[in-house]
């Protein structure tokens, strides 16, 4: 399990809703979650 890093969620890894930042993967719940990390992974991402 992963954990969704703008809303806290345990996500599954096979989620469609993947991004990857300084070569790490992150997941997400939904859309929405993925669209606000994309806009600044920076702040998300720690
Ligand atoms: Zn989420």
């Amino acid at each position: 399990m992963a954990i969704d890093p703008i809303c806290g969620m345990k996500v599954k890894e096979e989620t469609k809703y993947k991004s990857e930042f300084q070569g790490k993967p992150f997941y997400f719940c939904s859309s929405g979650c993925k669209t606000e990390f994309d806009k600044n992974p920076l702040k998300h991402s720690r």
